[in-house]
């Protein structure tokens, strides 16, 4: 039987690393939707795209394409953007346009289409309230903002990138607001979603977790 699955959650709640583990685990497909925000956002940067002026964002909208190749990298008009997108200025200005109706219905119709086929794990903020409500099992990831902050943090410095834990965890803490406050579909959970807190969880005892709430869903 071929199912989809939707993790959602606020941001550095683990939601990717997890969904990719399960995806090679089950089979399925992972979709990183906040890729697909984060590389709306570099174009609309890149083509210094004014995002009130509805005009040109449409426009701009209906010209690009985004995809992901085989490996999962996040493609814009071919191109593998998946490192440009990974800082906190794109994740600013993600977190900004997504907000926008125009925006969110291009890469929920996008969304839509490509986890149709079935066999998909999607996460991000509205996958089982909007892009999946049909979605066969339903995760929303939660953390305390103190613990993805110290996650991020380590991930740069592993990176070896120069970084302030306090802008990191102000820089989240501003992002749940504007994802928690927006109008069109605010991050919340789904009625029907598992709630899951990795505060205390390293990344295999989260993977066991959800695999539990993945069998004893499909049990039912
Ligand atoms: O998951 P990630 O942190 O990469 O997402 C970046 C931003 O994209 C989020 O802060 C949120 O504003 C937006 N997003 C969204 N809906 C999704 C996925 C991401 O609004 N399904």
């Amino acid at each position: 039987m071929k199912i989809n699955i939707a993790i959602d959650g606020p941001s550095s709640a683990g939601k990717s690393t997890i969904a990719k583990a399960i995806a090679k685990k089950l089979g399925l497909i992972h979709i990183d939707t906040g890729a697909m925000y984060r590389a709306c956002a570099l174009a609309i940067m890149e083509a210094k795209v004014n995002p009130e002026d509805t005009e040109a964002l449409q426009k701009l909208l209906d010209a690009i394409v985004i995809d992901f190749d085989s490996c999962g990298h996040v493609l814009l008009n071919g191109i593998d953007v998946s490192k440009q997108i990974r800082n906190d200025v794109v994740s600013m200005k993600t977190s900004e346009i997504s907000s926008i109706g125009i925006v969110r219905k291009k890469l929920v119709s996008l969304q839509q289409k490509i986890a149709s086929k079935k066999g998909y794990i999607l996460d991000g903020r509205d996958i089982g309230t909007v892009v999946l409500p049909d979605a066969d099992v339903k995760i929303y990831m939660v953390a305390s903002a103190e613990c993805r902050a110290k996650r991020r943090y380590d991930e740069y410095v592993k990176q070896n990138q120069k970084v302030d834990y306090q802008e990191i965890y102000d820089s989240i803490v501003k992002r749940d607001y504007q994802d928690t406050h927006r109008k069109i579909s605010p991050l919340k959970k789904a009625d029907d979603a598992i709630e899951l807190d990795t505060s205390n969880l390293s990344v295999d005892e989260v993977v066991a977790e959800v695999t539990k709430i993945i069998d004893d869903k499909l049990k039912k």
